[in-house]
């Protein structure tokens, strides 16, 4: 945009002004040349370059038929997944006490939320407005109503049993979907019970058995199963939460040898493994360390993705927010602490200490960036907060899940601040939506390359629903919600040809 002084916007490039963006297309793609401008800052970070790289991103425009294959169909975000994906596609209305409900797709980011793509000038009244559009509307994406859905689990249950047993969706809803629900059986699954909480054994009666090379041929097999159907397929771990395998595994070699020899991987290593031999995307939704050096580079050589870890549904994006607003204004958080109960599997699962460890790790680090981002608050040696994570389990609470945290930070002259939240929600019903934009997001991001290259191995612009991401630079995460909600949203603006906006308003005041 080029002011001429008179606060009037020239919106074509005048003669000599350099485009920053050039966009184009043709029956299969969207291809744009963009100016991707930023500044580099010297060691003694006292000089400033500014820098401008000219980046070719171009997305394959056709949407594919998906099939969504998900680790743990039958757990409660499973079968929440499935049932609400199902409401929407047949707009089917339920009775409650509190009058006549539909669905929709409120929480997913992908369907229910918008991006400020520009401005608007009033011709008559010379003023400006902000036009959004539904993140949906940005690029050719699929949609959640024409997933092909499928999956395994260990607990051989059909899928209407599971909705009745997670007890998150009301009957009067379920009773419409139960001929559809009941024909959804889950595939036996990979498990090696020695990575999940011993109390999860009452729920096992659909395993496979197999030394590790088998089992990974037959998850395989599965998953051609379903490219016979799709034309792309994306595998979704929303399985128990496994403890780490430690140490990790380092080498492409080691991991060969540990599947060869049998040496009982955990099952979401497995699932992985198949995932990239069949190079279909494979997403983490629970916290253990699936993606070991070994993986991440086994998924490079065959070109597969890889996106994780752990859902950053409640709890932990509302930590985020409030990092972006304490620190973000100046104030020092000097301690953050969370407590939760719970009383569904996924609690059940997390009483075992070292599945608990797994989650503590994944919630404790969301801070770190917001912490790193300011010295004058957090000078070096003091460049830390008490950050304590407790989770109980309480059966008689079921999904709907107590999250009570204490911020407590130090303000002007050594005064005092605590904030207290009290947050209560049905945990699934805050995770698939979740789930839902992993999906559709993923897909996309897999047919978007950038100068030739694939965004992966890792999509790290998925980070904004994961409360550990896992990046392709692994010093270099963002946690915090503003920024982690502005990359991608800006990606998906650069690859649409809409020059994200610089932030500073300048035609709009001079
Ligand atoms: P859940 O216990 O209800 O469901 C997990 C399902 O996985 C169960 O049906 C179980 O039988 C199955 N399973 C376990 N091991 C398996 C294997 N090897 N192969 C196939 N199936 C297997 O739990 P949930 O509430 O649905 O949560 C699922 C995961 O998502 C958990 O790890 C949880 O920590 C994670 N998570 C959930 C949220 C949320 O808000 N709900 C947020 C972040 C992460």
């Amino acid at each position: 945009l080029g002011g001429n002084g008179s606060n009037a916007v020239t919106p074509r490039f005048q003669p000599g002004q350099i485009a920053p963006l050039q966009r184009s297309e043709t029956a299969s793609e969207i291809q744009v040349v963009y100016q991707h401008r930023f500044t580099l800052v010297d060691d003694a970070e006292t000089s400033y370059q500014p820098v401008c790289q000219e980046k070719r991103v171009v997305t394959q425009k056709l949407v594919p038929k998906v099939g969504v294959m998900l680790v743990g169909l039958t757990g409660n975000n499973g079968s929440t997944f499935v049932a609400g994906i199902l409401a929407n596609k047949h707009k089917v209305s339920w009775e409650t006490r509190t009058g006549t409900k539909s669905p929709n797709f409120f929480g997913s980011f992908s369907q229910s939320a918008t991006a400020r793509v520009g401005f608007k000038r009033d011709e008559k009244t010379g003023a400006f407005s902000d036009v959004h559009k539904p993140i949906s509307e940005i690029l050719p994406m699929a949609r959640p109503v024409d997933f092909v859905m499928g999956g395994w689990d260990m607990s051989g249950v059909n899928m209407y049993q599971a909705c009745k047993r997670a007890q998150v969706l009301e009957p009067t809803l379920l009773d419409q979907l139960k001929p559809e629900l009941e024909r959804i059986i889950p595939l036996p699954a990979a498990l090696n019970p020695d990575f999940i909480a011993g109390n999860q054994t009452d729920r096992v009666d659909n395993v496979l058995s197999g030394t590790d090379r088998e089992l990974i041929e037959q998850l395989r097999s599965d998953i051609r199963a379903m490219k016979t159907l799709v034309d792309k397929v994306v595998v979704l771990w929303t399985a128990n939460t496994e403890k780490c395998l430690k140490p990790e595994i380092e080498t492409v070699e080691d991991l060969q040898e540990r599947i060869r020899e049998g040496k009982a991987l955990p099952a979401s290593v497995l699932y992985c493994v198949a995932a990239i031999e069949e190079q279909v995307l494979f997403i983490n939704g629970s916290p253990q360390n699936t993606f070991h050096p070994a993986v991440i580079e086994y998924a490079r050589q065959h070109g597969s993705l890889l996106a994780g870890s752990d859902f950053k549904s409640g709890q932990t994006r509302f930590k985020t927010v409030m990092g972006d607003f304490l620190i973000g204004s100046g104030i020092r958080i000097s301690a953050c602490a969370s407590y939760n109960h719970l009383g569904n599997n996924d609690g059940r699962n997390l009483q075992d200490p070292m599945c608990f460890d797994s989650k503590k790790n994944s919630k404790s680090g969301v801070l770190n960036d917001a912490i790193r981002s300011n010295a004058i608050l957090y000078p070096e040696g003091k460049d830390h907060i008490d950050h304590e994570v407790v989770i109980k389990y309480v059966p008689a609470v079921g999904d709907s899940k107590r999250a009570l945290d204490e911020y407590t930070s130090d303000i002007f002259m050594n005064g005092r601040n605590t904030i207290s939240s009290y947050n209560v929600c049905e945990d699934s019903l805050l995770a698939a939506p979740i789930m839902i934009d992993l999906v559709v997001l993923g897909e996309l991001l897999s047919r978007i390359k950038v100068d030739g290259n694939s965004l992966g191995p890792l999509l790290s612009y998925l980070s904004f629903f994961l409360k550990a991401p896992d990046t392709n630079q692994p010093n270099y995460v963002v946690n915090s919600f503003t920024r982690q909600r502005q990359i991608l949203t800006s990606l998906l603006m650069v690859a649409a040809g809409i020059i994200p906006d610089d932030g500073t308003l300048l035609f709009a005041h001079f």
